[in-house]
């Protein structure tokens, strides 16, 4: 199916006005580098399969990826060992708790259900081969490039504020160690971890990332292969299950689109076989998500009524 690209570009035009119109959230703060970015910033972009990209807004501003990170990682253990064995060695189940939460641990026997949540992402980190802990974050920042695009950089100063306080994280990968959940020295998947949240990406960048599993694979801009074929069903389902965090279950109900979101404000919906839709804007609503990049994509969602669920 193909979209007019007029349409999208209205689309897109109209869902910006609705975010800008929206005054809820707060900045996520337990960072501090978050707390500092311009709370008023709100772009939308498309990624459409055959390559184009519609946006409006501040889609060319680099924000921090943060959870969204978790999808790559998680795709790139999939490339490696294979769903099956990811399934099996972290999990597939939303935890219906916070992203970082301690007790779904506890209840899970150290076991962190989905590579969606940190447990889950610093497992799955600990997971990749590598020959250490530097050709790690190497092979992980390069396979967030291909899935985006060579704009994909660390940030210094986001990830020295996040090393600075990554605590509750660091506790998170001992526990996964003490388990025998943590597949690499703990202290080294948490600083591979958090590097993997500290980069920069725009919207349009997160738009192709999801562009890339909707086109099956493929980066619909550089036109290579990524993923295989096989692995993109798993990886949209890990989303539907757990990328909207503890909200997953309502944005299925209201939206009906695999979704991925980070605390640093940047949320991406796949369409599959159709297009990717990514909002960005950094106040949060409890659970962690953007208020305004949801309500972006709800209404583009919406009106071209792209749900999975929705029998055609
Ligand atoms: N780096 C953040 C953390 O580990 C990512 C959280 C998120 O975006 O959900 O807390």
């Amino acid at each position: 199916m193909s979209f007019n690209t007029t349409q999208l570009q209205n689309l897109a035009n109209e869902a910006l006005i609705i975010g800008k119109t929206c005054l809820e959230g707060k900045n996520a703060d337990y960072i501090p580098f978050l707390a500092s970015v311009p709370p008023g910033l709100c772009a939308i972009s498309i990624s459409c399969c055959d390559g184009t990209i519609i946006h409006s807004g501040d889609y060319d501003y680099d924000f921090a990826l943060e959870s969204i990170s978790k999808v790559c990682s998680m795709s790139l253990a999939m490339q490696q060992k294979g769903s099956e064995q990811v399934r099996k060695k972290i999990g597939a189940e939303p935890t219906g708790l916070p992203f970082n939460s301690v007790l779904a641990l506890t209840v899970h026997q150290d076991k962190p259900l989905t590579p969606l949540v940190n447990a889950g992402a610093i497992s799955t980190v600990s997971f990749i081969d590598a020959p250490d802990k530097e050709s790690r974050w190497q092979m992980i920042l390069d396979f967030q490039r291909k899935m985006m695009s060579q704009n994909v950089r660390l940030s210094e100063d986001v990830n020295t504020s996040e090393q600075e306080t990554n605590f509750h994280n660091r506790a998170i990968a001992w526990l996964l160690y003490a388990a025998n959940n943590c597949f690499s020295d703990p202290m080294d998947a948490c600083d591979v971890y958090t590097r993997q949240c500290s980069t920069l990406v725009s919207c349009d960048d997160l738009a192709t990332l999801g562009g890339t599993l909707a086109n099956g694979g493929v980066n619909p801009v550089t036109k290579e292969k990524v993923i295989d074929h096989e692995h993109i069903a798993p990886i949209l389902a890990e989303m539907t299950m757990e990328g909207m965090y503890d909200y997953s279950g309502d944005w299925a109900f209201l939206v009906g689109l695999p979704g991925k979101s980070g605390v640093g404000g940047g949320v991406v919906a796949v369409a599959p076989g159709k297009m990717a839709i990514a909002g960005f804007s950094p106040p949060l609503d409890e659970a962690g998500n953007s208020v305004r990049a949801m309500k972006m994509i709800s209404h583009i969602v919406n009106s071209l009524d792209l749900s999975v669920y929705r029998p055609s």
